[in-house]
């Protein structure tokens, strides 16, 4: 019998109403219950009075050299006071609503008290106190578990509860991870761990134990990821895309620049997947600014050189006429048919689209997340990219499977993530990164400044347009009151036109029609107006080298990611830039990104400043991150035993005996109840 076969009811404590209590915890089995990890432990440890910081919560031991006097105030509240002797003090011990311990507290007698310890006034107050010489004493001396409760179902239930089920079946708990990895890391083994979790005996066997439950957890996790990867490489119904390298050369020799050496180590990897049979899955980031649609670009191109077509998904309709426009310029001579795909086609448009596509006429898509749904179809789709705020799912892969294509997935990150959350959120896939920027780019000038100084930013503004060069001003986006921000933009554009009324102001906001964004974007794209009044629409992709400028108003509504994003739209021609926060941040935090905005114009360090201040948990926003929830292990905090956990996984799920061997059948047990590794994604 297996621990997680075992119902909680066989503990003894566990009535029919607990049990449907902990069911609503997730817990069901024994191992369940098992691995029900506290998060923190109280520390009941005794200690010297004289060792204690004054406001500490301290437990001491002491002996009772007063008379208890009780105050009551009316049914049930009361102040307990006593004289107790601790080391080298005479502390005034103070209990509320703690009347019965009046007469138990008899002059002599030794007592522990866990309280808070006030130095000046030799006072200690008391949550928790038990006599040494009494039976019931239970709590002092140890580390108590804390456990995540909430309902009738308590603390002191719980601690008795898990204590229960490891006398029972502790036991009977098995190793769980290869012996090989246990030993190379010298882990505790699982029995030993889970006892020990609970009721560890001093720190540093809770630490021993934490770390051989963190790496399993996170190795159960690689492993899940890894042999996704894995499968997915030894797949042979996908497209093996016959590329020539003199084809690539011959179109990269067209373009208006050379490719950074960065730009062409990816495009040797995207080449080198694309042409395999296998599916590629993989992620492509890099910093704002760093080249990455023209890598797209040109692997689309070999696609369709392949004889495939291509789809190129972003998320915004701006941005899909954007790259529209600029794949066009692209592949101008290059005999390659580009077409927009988007919601707001007439539906003329609409059906030619659909039709040139279906025919293979038309070569490349590009348009939004529809592109690859509903009534859409391709003859022979080879290769989609997509943005990443679409992260291309398993629902996505398996919509395509069923219309029997096996397409070759790239997928772009515009902010450049920590490479801890890059091999969490992003772990079943490669990953290629852009480092450097292209060559004789200047990084860009941040400044940070109040409201009060907006004569100096609208100055600043007319200097760089007597240059000759453009700006942005961006006004936040706040999703409850679309409404409000749109007056807001309009607000600020009126505003704008009354400081320079000899220049030519631009506005763009979520509002305005399809064909009014693409006016406006086109305006400022060919300098006919020279400031762009904007909200958040503008914030990835758009590509206007002339810009120099961008003043983002309120910027302490922005995140940092997002506030990297906004600044990435200017330093992309060979032109000084300049971005300049106008922001009175009055949270802590505000003041936090405002700071590493100034201090770093590199994505990396931006991120990784943001997740240290936000937290893994906020850092991609909610739900949608694809981020895993761990018990146990945290993601920054734990980050090498994450990297060891990924080497691991990787390295097992590549082996060949992993799949077959048994003494790997326990892990491999883990594999198959993820749903993952059911069905179609298997076959
Ligand atoms: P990203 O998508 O990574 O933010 P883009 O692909 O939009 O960056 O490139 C930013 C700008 O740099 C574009 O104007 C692009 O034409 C230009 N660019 C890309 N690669 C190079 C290069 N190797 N040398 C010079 N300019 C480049
Ligand atoms: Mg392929």
């Amino acid at each position: 019998m297996q621990l997680d076969q075992i119902s909680v009811r066989q503990i003894k404590g566990v009535s029919a109403p607990k049990e449907q209590e902990l069911h609503a915890f997730g817990v069901r089995s024994v191992a369940d219950l098992l691995d029900y990890f506290p998060f923190r432990y109280e520390d009941y440890r005794i200690r010297e009075l004289a060792d204690a910081k004054d406001g500490e919560k301290v437990t001491v031991l002491g002996i009772v050299r007063g008379v208890p006097v009780l105050q009551r105030y009316g049914r049930s509240k009361s102040r307990l006071t006593c004289k107790v002797e601790v080391g080298q003090w005479l502390v005034t011990a103070v209990w509320f609503n703690r009347h019965f311990l009046q007469d138990q507290l008899t002059v002599n007698r030794e007592v522990m008290l866990t309280g808070k310890w006030e130095q000046r006034r030799l006072q200690m107050t008391v949550s928790e106190s038990e006599f040494p010489d009494s039976a019931r004493s239970a709590k002092s001396g140890t580390l108590q578990p804390v456990y995540s409760v909430s309902g009738s179902m308590t603390q002191a239930w719980i601690r008795k509860t898990i204590r229960q089920a490891l006398a029972q079946y502790g036991t009977m708990i098995e190793e769980l991870l290869p012996h090989e990895l246990v030993e190379r890391h010298d882990l505790m083994a699982r029995r030993d761990a889970v006892q020990r979790i609970h009721l560890p005996d001093d720190a540093s066997e809770g630490q021993a134990a934490r770390r051989r439950l963190v790496y399993e957890e996170l190795f159960l996790f690689q492993l899940k990821l890894q042999a996704y990867r894995a499968l997915n490489r030894k797949r042979t119904d996908g497209i093996a895309h016959r590329i020539e390298s003199e084809t690539i050369r011959e179109f990269a020799a067209t373009l208006p620049f050379e490719l950074t050496d960065g730009q062409k180590k990816v495009v040797n990897e995207i080449l080198t997947d694309m042409r395999r049979p296998s599916c590629m899955n993989r992620l492509l980031q890099g910093d704002v600014g760093s080249g990455k649609t023209v890598v797209a670009a040109i692997a689309l191109y070999g696609a369709v050189k392949a004889g495939h077509q291509g789809a190129l998904m972003v998320p915004t309709e701006i941005l899909a006429e954007q790259h529209m426009r600029s794949l066009q310029r692209l592949f101008a001579d290059m005999g390659v048919e580009v077409a927009l795909l988007t919601g707001s086609l007439t539906e003329r448009k609409r059906r030619d689209a659909l039709a040139g596509l279906q025919m293979g006429i038309i070569d490349i898509a590009v348009g939004t997340h529809a592109l690859i749904q509903e009534d859409v179809f391709f003859r022979s789709l080879g290769l989609v990219v997509v943005d990443e705020q679409h992260r291309f799912g398993v629902n996505q892969r398996s919509i395509l499977r069923r219309k029997g294509m096996n397409p070759d997935v790239l997928t772009m990150t515009a902010t450049p993530i920590p490479r801890t959350m890059a091999i969490t959120a992003f772990g079943d896939m490669d990953v290629s990164t852009i480092r450097e920027r292209p060559h004789g780019r200047k990084p860009i000038k941040t400044y940070w400044v109040k409201h009060g100084m907006m004569e100096r930013v609208l100055a600043f503004i007319r200097k760089e347009v007597t240059k000759g060069r453009q700006a942005y001003i961006i006004c936040p986006l706040i999703e409850e009151s679309e409404k409000l921000d749109v007056q807001n933009a309009i607000d600020l554009y009126v505003q704008t036109q009354q400081s320079f009324p000899d220049l030519r102001i631009g506005l763009l906001h979520g509002r305005m029609t399809a064909a009014e964004k693409d006016g406006a974007m086109g305006a400022f794209g060919s300098n006919e107006t020279q400031v762009l009044v904007a909200t958040t629409v503008v914030e990835v992709g758009v590509d206007v080298p002339n810009a120099t400028l961008i003043i983002i108003m309120d910027a302490e509504r922005f995140g940092l990611s997002q506030l990297h994003q906004l600044r990435g739209r200017v330093g992309r021609g060979e032109h000084q830039s300049h971005c300049i926060l106008v922001a009175d941040p009055k949270s802590e935090t505000g003041r936090e990104r405002m700071k590493v905005m100034t201090e770093t114009d590199d994505g990396f360090e931006v991120s990784r400043r943001d997740l240290e201040i936000r937290g893994p948990g906020d850092f991609f926003g909610t739900k949608q991150s694809g981020l895993p929830e761990f018990r146990l292990a945290d993601m920054v905090a734990d980050y090498e035993l994450l990297e060891t956990a990924r080497e691991d996984a990787a390295e097992l799920t590549e082996r060949e005996d992993f799949w077959s061997d048994a003494s790997y059948a326990r892990v491999r047990g883990v594999l198959q109840k993820d749903s993952y590794f059911q069905g179609e994604q298997l076959d």
